[in-house]
């Protein structure tokens, strides 16, 4: 069986993976480089938080982003290449004023009964014994030991090499310029496939209705001064922030959140909150240095639940918002039970469509 894949972000590059593991001769697309620079996976802080991302989304992300945290390991396993990844949990913190935020996710993982120590209430000392430079900043957090990250930018690196060795025909630098039922047009030419796959993330706007962007910046710095060993989130409000350590002294600083197409350059507006939020967090930061500051726009429909549609000879893999290292493993493996063994059956089950009908209406 043949499959065309257009675009090789996150979700087209760990579908083609899966495809040709289950004996698919696999062709991918992408209009952007092999590291894939401009897509929003190179964006995205690689976090794999379903508890912390309970916040704001609904339950079932969480079901799904559990199934993927089981996927990751075995993932990065196959490549030829370390990707690094921590599952050393994640730590929430708030000020004193902002705490209502915080006791708000509190009671929204506490509802939903989950099994195991998912989560630990702290005080100063607990905070103090998770991540010793925070200890006297802060007098409430949450620590979630079960959730990850992933450096997306290593994951960008290695993924095309492992791509190529698994028999995949890459076409970086190409873009696709007609996608239908069965057939894909590069270069004036057109292609028949057994199916297409169609994972062009926030650039199918102009053919899935209800698709808009949600404009994301943050900034990579290298800051020597900082010892923080997890993803540390801090909950406010207006500036929610996160700060996400990888290796080589680099830290992940983000996010705005603007409902917005806008893909240009960072504002100095969401580059000073940031920035600022990270000094008041951790003095530390006062002597980093800025190496790159990305921006994106997450692609996410109208209810911010992914977007994977079965059609005759054309599947659509989108939608995944703010959770796409989180989500994406679960849903590539549901998309691959649907195709070539007619049945989804992880957690994603219920997220799926057929020609335009979810399989369960409501969540
Ligand atoms: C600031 C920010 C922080 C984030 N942090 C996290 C996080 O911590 N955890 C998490 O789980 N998620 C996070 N996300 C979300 C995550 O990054 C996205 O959900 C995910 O990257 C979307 O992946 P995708 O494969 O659908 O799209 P993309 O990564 O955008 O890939 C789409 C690809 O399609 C290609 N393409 C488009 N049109 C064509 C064409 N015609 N021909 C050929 N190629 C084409 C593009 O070049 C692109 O490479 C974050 C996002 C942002 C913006």
């Amino acid at each position: 069986m043949r499959a065309g894949i257009v675009g090789a972000g996150v979700g087209g590059r760990l579908l083609s993976l899966g495809l040709a593991e289950r004996g698919w001769e696999v062709c991918i697309f992408d209009k952007d480089t092999e590291e894939g620079r401009e897509s929003c996976s190179w964006t995205g802080a690689g976090m794999i938080a379903p508890y912390c991302e309970q916040e704001s989304a609904e339950p079932i992300i969480c079901n799904v982003g559990l199934r993927s945290l089981e996927l990751w390991p075995k993932i990065l396993a196959k490549l030829p290449e370390k990707v690094f990844y921590q599952n050393d949990g994640s730590l929430v913190v708030a000020h004193p004023n902002d705490a209502d935020e915080l006791h708000r996710l509190q009671r929204e993982v506490e509802s939903r009964d989950f099994e195991g120590d998912v989560m630990q209430v702290l005080d100063a000392k607990g905070i103090g014994n998770i991540e010793s430079e925070l200890y006297g900043r802060f007098y409430t957090g949450l620590y979630f030991p079960y959730e990850a990250q992933v450096d997306n930018w290593k994951l960008m690196k290695v993924t095309p090499i492992a791509m190529a060795q698994a028999g995949i025909d890459c076409n970086f630098n190409t873009e696709v310029t007609g996608i239908e039922p069965g057939r894909l047009t590069v270069n004036g030419e057109t292609v028949e496939y057994d199916m297409v796959f169609d994972c062009r993330g926030i650039d199918a706007s102009d053919d899935i209705a209800n698709l808009r962007g949600v404009r994301g910046e943050l900034l990579h710095v290298t800051a020597p001064d900082v010892g923080l060993t997890r993803p540390v989130r801090m909950m406010h409000p207006r500036y929610p922030l996160y700060i996400v350590p990888r290796e080589d002294d680099r830290f992940v600083i983000g996010a705005t959140k603007i409902e917005s197409h806008d893909l240009s350059e960072i504002s100095v507006r969401g580059a000073l909150e940031l920035l600022s939020a990270a000094y008041a967090l951790h003095p530390g930061f006062a002597e980093a240095r800025i190496i790159e500051t990305n921006t994106h726009c997450r692609p996410a429909v109208t209810d911010n639940l992914p977007y994977i549609d079965f059609r005759d000879k054309l599947t659509i893999f989108n939608g995944m918002f703010r959770h796409g290292f989180l989500i994406a493993p679960a849903l590539a493996e549901a998309i691959i039970q649907q195709i070539c063994d007619g049945k989804v059956t992880n957690a994603a089950a219920p997220l799926m469509y057929f020609n335009g009908k979810r399989a369960q209406e409501s969540f």
